[in-house]
Order: structure tokens, then sequence, then C-alpha cells
């Protein structure tokens, strides 16, 4: 028995890290889940990965800072688990909205062409994937929904702005969401993981002068002295995704190793 046998779940950024990690975790679970990532490389490659899991994984190309593959994903992935329920059954139990990017740059130096990107994919993606899959999950009269802030929603960095603020509007959305939902028996919450070994931050270290120095001054922040790996976070999506944290809703659930607690 999985904790999300018979479930469908559409996640977001399955092409790497944390997504990557989420994707096998919850197949291994027992769900059915339908991955989303703009890189068809990267998602061809983790659907060769999970090949063994059969038709319990599929992975849908789609660049979700367009409002019109935002919607494309929701329809198709009703259309492909229609196919394998009660005709007029076309659930989406679990929206996991993880996918998103970063930008290290002077507050001065963020042009509006870059706060409209990192808004595109890091906020309206969510906006609009909530806003496509809430209805279905009324209809079915339950639904998990979680979306992926980030420490850095709650607490600062310098050179951070635009990435900050389109963590914080995640945040808010996720509570004012979970309230106008609270009597549907729709669970809404928000992850806000620290900092995790991801290509992303990889990404991030490797702009410092010194990569290795800037991976050692990170770490150097975390109170029990490493990185995340996205599996860490997997699992505590998949622990809101369960059945199990019933009372948690509207919650922001800090995954830091600490960090934010310094
Ligand atoms: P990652 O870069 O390893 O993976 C992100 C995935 O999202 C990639 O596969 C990428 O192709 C996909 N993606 C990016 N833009 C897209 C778009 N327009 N359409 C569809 N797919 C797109 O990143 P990660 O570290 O695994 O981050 C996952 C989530 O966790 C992000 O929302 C990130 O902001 C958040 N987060 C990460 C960290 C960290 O330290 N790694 C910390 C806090 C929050």
């Amino acid at each position: 028995m999985g904790k999300l046998d018979g479930k469908v779940a559409l996640i977001t950024g399955i092409g790497s890290g944390i997504g990557r990690a989420a994707a096998q975790l919850f197949c291994e679970a027992g769900a059915t889940v339908f991955g989303v990532d703009h890189n068809s490389d990267l998602g061809a490659s983790v659907a060769e990965d999970l090949e063994s899991w059969g038709d319990r994984f599929h992975f849908h190309p789609a660049d979700l800072s367009q409002e019109r593959d935002c919607i494309q994903v929701v329809e198709e992935c009703q259309r492909l688990c229609d196919g394998r329920r009660p005709v007029g059954d076309p659930r989406i139990d679990i929206l996991y909205n993880n996918a998103g990017i970063s930008i290290i740059a002077p507050f001065t130096e963020t042009d509006s062409a870059t706060l409209t990107k990192i808004m595109a994919v890091n906020f309206q993606a969510v906006y609009l994937l909530c806003q496509q899959v809430l209805p279905i999950m009324q209809a079915q009269g339950s639904g998990v929904i979680i979306n992926t802030a980030s420490e850095l929603a709650i607490v600062a960095q310098p050179l951070y702005a635009a990435y900050c603020a389109s963590k914080g509007a995640v945040l808010s959305l996720t509570r004012a969401l979970a309230l106008e939902y609270a009597q549907d028996n729709i669970r809404i919450n928000a992850l806000c993981p620290g900092p995790v070994d991801t290509p992303m931050l990889q990404q991030e270290f490797e702009q410092a002068e010194s990569p290795t120095q800037a991976r050692s001054a990170g770490i150097e922040t975390i109170p029990i002295g490493r990185l995340g790996y996205p599996e860490e976070i997997a699992q505590v999506a998949l622990y809101l995704a369960s059945d199990a944290p019933a009372l948690l809703h509207g919650a922001s659930l800090v995954v830091d190793g600490g960090k934010t607690i310094l």
C-alpha cells in the first residue's frame, strides 16, 4: 500500500532537482504522475528513469511562463486521466507547483523584462494552475495543492529582491486560497525550502567569483551544517500530498535545516 495509491498528481518542473525527486517518490507511493517541464530533453530523461513504473508517469512539455501552456497542461492531464477513470470522473487529486527560476542581481539592475519573467514562472503559473485545478477539485469533493515558495519568502537576502517578491506572492496567494476554499475539503499549503543542492543552487554559486567559497559560505548559514538534498524536500511534499496531515491548511512549511531560526 502506497501513501498515494490511485491518486493523480500534476507536478511541475520535474526535469531537475526537487521536482525530479518528487516525480520518482510520488510514483513509488502509488500515484499516477503527470510531470511538466519546459525542457523536453530533461523531461524525456526523467521518463526514461521512471520507465519501470509503466504508464504511471507521463511527461508533458510546456512553458509555464505562458498562460496558454498553463491552461493546456491541465486540459491534457484531464484528458489523459479520463481514459483511465470511470467516464465523467477525470480527477486531479494533487497539484504540486514546483517549477521555479532564480535570478541574482542588484535591485537597480533588475529590469522589468527580468521581473516579468521571474513573476511569470514563479508566481503567475502557480496562480493560473490553481485557477484551472480548483474547480476540478471542488467538483470531485477533495484535493491537495502544494505551492513552492522559499525560505526567501520569509527572510531576505541581498541581490534576490525579485525572487523574494515572487516567492512572497506565492505565500500570500496560498493563504488567500486556503481561506477561500477552506470548506471544500481541499488542503492548500506552501512549502518553503532552504538551500537545497540542485542545479538551480549550483548555478547561483557559479555566478560568484569563487563558487567553492560561495558554497562554503552558504553552508555556514545552515545550522545543521549541510545543504538539503532534493529527496528531503520531496519527502515533505509527499507527506503534504498524503492523507496524513489532515489539519495542515494554509501553512508555510519551512524545510531548511534551521537556516531561518539562526
Ligand atoms: P531546478 O532548477 O533544479 O529545477 C527547476 C525545474 O523547473 C527545471 O527542471 C526547469 O526546467 C523547470 N522550469 C523552469 N522554468 C520553467 C518553465 N517556464 N516552464 C516549465 N518548467 C520550468 O530547481 P530546484 O532547486 O529543484 O527548485 C524547485 C523549486 O524549489 C523552485 O520553485 C525553487 O524556487 C524552489 N526552491 C529551491 C531552493 C534551492 O535551494 N534549490 C530553495 C528554495 C526554493
